[in-house]
């Protein structure tokens, strides 16, 4: 049985790779390497049930034919996928098309890797998945929010004209070994301020709240969510209910890095959603999922991964 996995280069993708190798997959990676890194794929490429295809999903299709499509590629991170809004915005409605076709074309299914974005800076709180959202269609997040609300229309609208079985999960921030490290992201950035001997940046006063999932409990969602008999609702939130303030993420980090925490202030980027956390009634329901990993012990393996990939010589690291 062959597996595509778009954004195989990715923090989640390579991954979700390494998990489908495992679980004796033929795994085809798709990824144009603009924000993946060929680091991450490292164990995998010595697999020869592993094929790593460099492609632009964004301009070309050519997928090849496989069981299951895994559609995670896009710039993630606000910063990511700020600096290219419309790459953003092309991977994820015409990548999102490619994926579809071919899925339609190979009779297979599809899981398309949706975001708690979609639910903007949300009015309700936490977010089920029956909330609409509360989106700026034109703000800096626009090409973001608005293109995984895209990919998601596109994705049902397959699956009434044409019956294709695809599967939305809106991911809730995931962290874990693999981050990169210049990606901009709340826990990467303060694990490595942490290891230069910096204050972390706190954006705004670090009262918004975020809800942090490990990624291999991401991961098996991922899998379940797949592999679940047809029928299920979807979209399904994946994520860790369990809701930290920015400031209180930082206090957890400077502990899981042995430091005092100090802080730095800077402006709270425009649309900085105030707070996040995800129902996953849903997912605890049709696939039996939970997360099981604690913060502290996600940040102690996050830390650890963080520690081994420092530039000797720098300082703290
Ligand atoms: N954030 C912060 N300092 C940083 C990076 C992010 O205070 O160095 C804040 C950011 O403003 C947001 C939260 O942390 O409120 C999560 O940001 P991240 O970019 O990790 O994810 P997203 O905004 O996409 O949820």
């Amino acid at each position: 049985m062959r597996a595509v996995v778009t954004g195989a280069a990715g923090f989640l993708g390579s991954h979700l790779t390494d998990r489908l190798l495992a679980t004796r997959w033929d795994v085809v990676g798709i990824d144009n390497l603009r924000t993946g890194r060929l680091t991450n794929l490292r164990e995998a490429r010595t697999n020869s049930h592993f094929r790593l295809q460099r492609l632009d999903l964004a301009h070309r299709a050519g997928l090849p034919s496989a069981d299951r499509y895994y559609h995670l590629a896009s710039p993630a991170s606000p910063p990511a996928y700020q600096r290219d809004p419309i790459g953003t915005l092309r991977v994820n409605s015409l990548g999102t098309l490619h994926v579809l076709d071919a899925a339609r074309r190979a009779d297979a299914s599809v899981l398309l890797a949706s975001t708690s974005e979609v639910y903007g800076d949300p009015e309700v709180h936490p977010q089920p998945e029956s909330y609409w959202g509360h989106v700026n269609p034109i703000g800096p997040r626009s090409c973001y929010d608005e293109g995984k609300r895209f990919a998601e229309a596109l994705a049902v609208a397959y699956r009434r004209q044409y019956g294709l079985d695809v599967r939305i999960a809106r991911i809730f921030n995931t962290y874990g070994p693999r981050m990169s490290p210049t990606d901009g992201r709340v826990i990467s950035n303060f694990i490595v301020q942490g290891l230069r001997g910096e204050p972390f940046t706190i954006y705004g006063r670090g009262d918004q709240t975020r809800s942090f999932c490990y990624v291999s409990d991401l991961i098996r969602g991922f899998e379940r969510l797949m592999e679940v008999a047809p029928g299920v609702p979807t979209p399904m939130n994946l994520g860790n209910p369990r809701e930290l303030s920015v400031r209180e993420a930082a206090q957890l980090i400077a502990r899981a890095l042995g430091i005092r925490a100090r802080f730095r202030f800077r402006p709270r980027p425009e649309d900085d959603p105030k707070q996040r956390s995800p129902v996953i009634r849903s997912a605890r329901r049709h696939l039996g999922w939970q997360p099981e990993v604690t913060f502290e012990e996600g940040l102690a393996a996050t830390v650890a991964y963080f520690r081994s990939i420092a530039t000797p010589g720098r300082r703290a690291a």
